[in-house]
């Protein structure tokens, strides 16, 4: 063997593609902020993934009587889970091919009661949803979203504050002038959770001895728009995120700003894998799968760990078998694979401490495989089988792909993990490997276009391997 070929080389994604996919690198940032800019919160992006898997040929399970090779079906659980699938020849009781991201990021919700006024303002409580620094987000312009729950059972839906002529919502911050007790604290400690509190009005309405007028102002102004009163506030779902669109970064426009690329990047890329093989004659289901919660431990109905998609694969194998049992579900789980498709952390020349330089991902190098997260001694992690990932590695590189490998950080640095483990622990196949981000859980991440088109082959290799 040549001398050269003993050693490994993790390169540029760049250097590796030809004009024409340079050009298709391009094109795809371009769709990629479009898809962003509509998925704002696990219920948009939904939203988003559903309108777009109808316009590829993608019809309703519910709507489905059997299912046969090519067929092409997604499925919506509470408007924050769904599931899409192009049936391959095998059947889907001997095992699928899965690609899962997460559509959930980490924002701010409304609390249940979460009006009130003080000092000629109006303000809404929040809880921090996720792992959220939040000293990032005060002093920047918030949307809000969601749906309201009204008292007579209907719905209604939010958003205010990304198109252009909306208003939008803040959480103010100490001038530097009286800052000097704040300036003492921790960067952790200097916002508390209780000081997220954003301001969503400062007229008042009455004559001056009504009370609590700036509030009375705003719950009108809510009611002639939505029909709200104040006890929809329980039966709401209310999310503030940053306002405002997905952004080239840099004079070569080479990366991506946006809100939520974790996990929305490895959502869009899965997306876009398995419509590009949705035409394709496939041995096994290719299945992508998108869900909430994640950022908050993966539990409840719209999480990884709830029984959702094990449903949804009985459903598939009744339909094409006439029946299903408990094991037959097991089974399938067992005789399957998952790229669990998260963001990784990509290596910061501001913060170069904190990563080894072996062992992390950089910008640009293309998607990362990480056999382990965790935190301490792996501790909570899913560490892949060397089998499986031989043969995701085999998979890209006969696919041509540009990849890295790495792992969260510096030994005892801190940690992670994703719902790689959820789906281990069902005896799947499963390793993480997804695009590297800049500032993750920042208001504004950062990922290289490279990487996003780099992710998108990687998962299309292994639908088609
Ligand atoms: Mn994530
Ligand atoms: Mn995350």
């Amino acid at each position: 063997m040549a001398i050269d070929n003993l050693t490994v080389k993790y390169g540029y994604v760049w250097d590796a593609l030809n004009e024409e996919q340079r050009k298709e690198v391009m094109t795809m940032g371009e769709d990629y902020k479009a898809f962003m800019d509509a998925s704002k919160t696990e219920r948009t992006c939904t939203n988003e993934l559903v309108k777009r898997a109808e316009a590829a040929g993608f019809v309703n399970i519910d709507n489905v009587t059997e299912l046969k090779a090519g067929d092409k079906v997604y499925s919506v659980a509470r408007g924050k889970n769904v599931t899409m699938a192009v049936i391959g020849s095998e059947e889907v009781a001997k095992g699928v091919s899965i690609v899962g991201s997460h559509i959930d990021s980490p924002r701010l919700d409304l609390k249940a009661n979460p009006l009130y006024e003080a000092e000629g303002m109006a303000l809404l409580k929040t809880h921090y949803y996720g792992g959220v620094r939040k000293y990032q987000w005060v002093a920047r312009p918030l949307a809000l979203y969601g749906i309201v729950i009204k008292a007579d059972g209907t719905s209604v839906e939010i958003a205010i504050g990304d198109d252009e002529n909306d208003p939008v919502f803040y959480i103010s911050d100490l001038l530097p002038h009286l800052a000097a007790d704040q300036n003492k604290k921790t960067l952790a400690e200097g916002i508390g959770g209780e000081d997220l509190n954003a301001m969503i009005g400062s007229l008042p309405m009455g004559d001056e001895k009504a009370e609590i007028r700036f509030k009375k102002n705003v719950l009108t102004l809510l009611n002639e728009k939505y029909g709200m009163v104040e006890e929809d506030f329980v039966s709401a779902e209310l999310e503030l995120v940053p306002a405002g669109k997905a952004r080239d970064i840099g004079l070569d426009r080479g990366s991506i700003a946006a809100y939520g690329h974790d996990d929305r990047v490895c959502a869009y890329t899965s997306m876009q894998a398995l419509f590009e093989v949705a035409d394709q004659p496939l041995k096994k289901t290719a299945i992508a799968l998108f869900v909430d919660k994640e950022e908050v431990g993966s539990n409840g109905n719209t999480g990884m760990h709830s029984r959702y998609f094990a449903n949804l694969l009985g459903t598939m194998i009744e339909l094409q078998k006439g029946s299903c049992s408990g094991f037959d579900i097991d089974r399938c789980m067992a005789k399957s694979a998952l790229l669990s498709s998260d963001v990784a952390a990509a290596s910061d020349p501001n913060w170069p401490g904190v990563a080894e330089a072996r062992n992390t991902a950089y910008l640009g190098k293309g998607v990362t495989i990480v056999k382990y997260t965790g935190s301490r001694g792996k501790g909570g992690c899913n560490d892949a089988n060397a089998e499986f990932v031989g043969e995701v590695r085999k998979c890209l590189n006969d696919a041509g792909v540009t990849w890295q490998t790495s792992e969260l950080g510096k030994v005892d640095q801190g940690g992670g993990g994703t719902i790689a483990f959820i789906l281990a622990n069902a005896d799947m196949d499963v390793v993480d490997i997804g695009v590297p981000v800049l500032s993750m859980h920042a208001p504004f991440e950062v990922i290289s276009k490279a990487d996003l088109y780099s992710t998108a082959q990687a998962y299309r290799a292994f639908y088609l391997r």
